[in-house]
């Protein structure tokens, strides 16, 4: 009740939830209260969870945060929303993001931009920053999120909240609107490691309905995060705290690796050599499945329809004309291109090479390590407007978190301090494949 109210009072000047159904979201608390009464009740039921607005939910109004899908009601629920309600947690809302997760500071949404409850003239991040927002101003206690190339680390670091995207697999994709779907990984954000630990085991479990869901052994993420860092290696990537890397985003992390320090942890420096790679990698890899995925809108089955068209191919090329914003079609376009003939194997062949360069390199650090720490963006959370017309400078601010979506791996963002404008830092941690408890641990202990 506490967070509805809240939710309802400043989401106007916040705009970090797309849509909020009072009524639903009483009849689900309603549910829980009955099977709290009953007995069938789980240690999660009732909590309420904000929803990014791209995992399709029964009933729900679902809009990838795209006027495509602005009267999208979805017949069924993902994977997530199914195992969320299956715990008894209660839908707050469905939250902002940038259309079909394609941004880093939530301005493309069709829905308007998010602000940071921080400071409102700057970002939220994104493409998450409805979910990171909803947390960091307390309009709810956890929420989901995705992330592809960083929309859960970044956001949660612009907003100083912990958010966590898991080794890719662990979590379905079904029922999560597809971006890129090699990269597209779902996951929580929470104000602490401890929460964000709770909802990710809700989240992830094996589902055959997605072709790459890991069947593996349901873990307990909360099970490690009592447990002392003395002896855990964490290693620094060079490549991470060198140029393009702002004074007091620097400094705001070297006080939280001397703070792991004093927790027993071993700090070594590691190599990632080719980290500079992974921003052209990414933007051709995740745009290539972007435009192939981005397809299905076609007016036809479900989603916009532009009115007024001239033949088929017309109302398929005026609904798309409509439904899409610039950023979207500037993905579709670039993605088509670099899979055309003539095109493929300079572009989009290349690319999945560097791919593998990049996950080997991280491998390579891992044998020296335990953990990689360091930022997750080069800066604070930067104005609203400055980068909305310079695409290429927001994509270089991508350039610690793609790496680990390339790769595969398990990354968080955890709160880190201020930096010199008073805005939040986070520090990204980093663990090899199915490390989720040990990041989730490193992240408890330093909170
Ligand atoms: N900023 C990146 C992009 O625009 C990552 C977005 C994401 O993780 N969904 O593609």
């Amino acid at each position: 009740g506490e967070f509805l109210a809240r939710a309802k009072q400043y989401n106007g000047e916040l705009n970090a939830y797309i849509t909020l159904d009072e009524q639903k979201t009483l009849s689900e608390a309603h549910d829980a209260d009955v099977r709290r009464a009953d007995g069938t009740a789980g240690p999660l039921t009732g909590i309420p969870v904000a929803h990014k607005d791209i995992f399709c939910q029964e009933g729900w109004l679902t809009t990838c945060g795209s006027k495509m899908l602005g009267n999208f009601v979805s017949p069924y629920s993902a994977h997530v929303i199914e195992q969320c309600r299956a715990a008894g947690l209660v839908t707050l809302g469905r939250t902002n993001m940038d259309e079909f997760a394609m941004g880093s500071s939530n301005e493309n949404s069709a829905f308007g931009p998010v602000k940071n409850p921080w400071d409102k003239n700057a970002v939220p991040g994104g493409s998450s920053g409805g979910s990171a927002v909803a947390v960091a101003a307390r309009l709810a206690p956890i929420a989901t999120g995705t992330d592809t190339g960083g929309s859960i680390r970044q956001p949660a670091a612009f907003c100083g909240v912990t958010g966590i995207k898991p080794t890719y697999g662990v979590v379905s994709r079904f029922g999560m609107i597809a971006y890129a779907s090699s990269l597209d990984q779902g996951g929580p954000f929470a104000k602490s490691a401890e929460d964000c630990a709770l909802l990710l085991n809700v989240m992830a479990g094996f589902d055959e309905r997605d072709a790459t869901s890991l069947q593996r052994e349901r873990e307990d993420y909360s099970r490690d995060l009592e447990r002392p860092l003395a002896g855990l290696r964490i290693g620094l990537p060079r490549e991470y705290f060198a140029d393009g890397l702002a004074g007091d985003v620097a400094a705001a992390i070297d006080a939280a690796i001397a703070e792991y320090k004093k927790l027993g942890a071993q700090i070594v420096e590691v190599s990632l050599p080719n980290t500079r790679l992974a921003i052209p990698s990414y933007y051709v890899i995740a745009p290539a499945e972007a435009s192939s995925n981005l397809s299905r809108f076609d007016g036809v089955r479900y989603g916009h329809r532009a009115a007024d068209f001239d033949g088929l191919v017309g109302m398929y090329e005026q609904t798309r004309a409509e439904g899409f914003g610039w950023e979207v079609k500037r993905r579709i376009l670039t993605g088509t291109y670099v899979l055309s003939h003539g095109y493929y194997d300079a572009y989009y062949l290349q690319a999945q090479k560097i791919r593998r360069i990049i996950a080997n390199d991280f491998q390579a650090a891992f044998r020296d390590c335990d953990l990689i720490a360091g930022p997750v963006a080069p800066t604070t959370a930067w104005n609203l407007g400055e980068k909305s017309d310079d695409p290429v400078a927001m994509y270089l601010a991508d350039i610690y978190t793609l790496g680990v979506n390339l790769a595969g791996l398990p990354g968080m963002s955890v709160p880190a301090g201020f930096g010199a404008d008073g805005r939040p830092v986070g520090l990204q941690l980093i663990g090899n494949y199915f490390d989720e408890a040990r990041l989730l641990n490193a992240a408890h202990r330093f909170q």
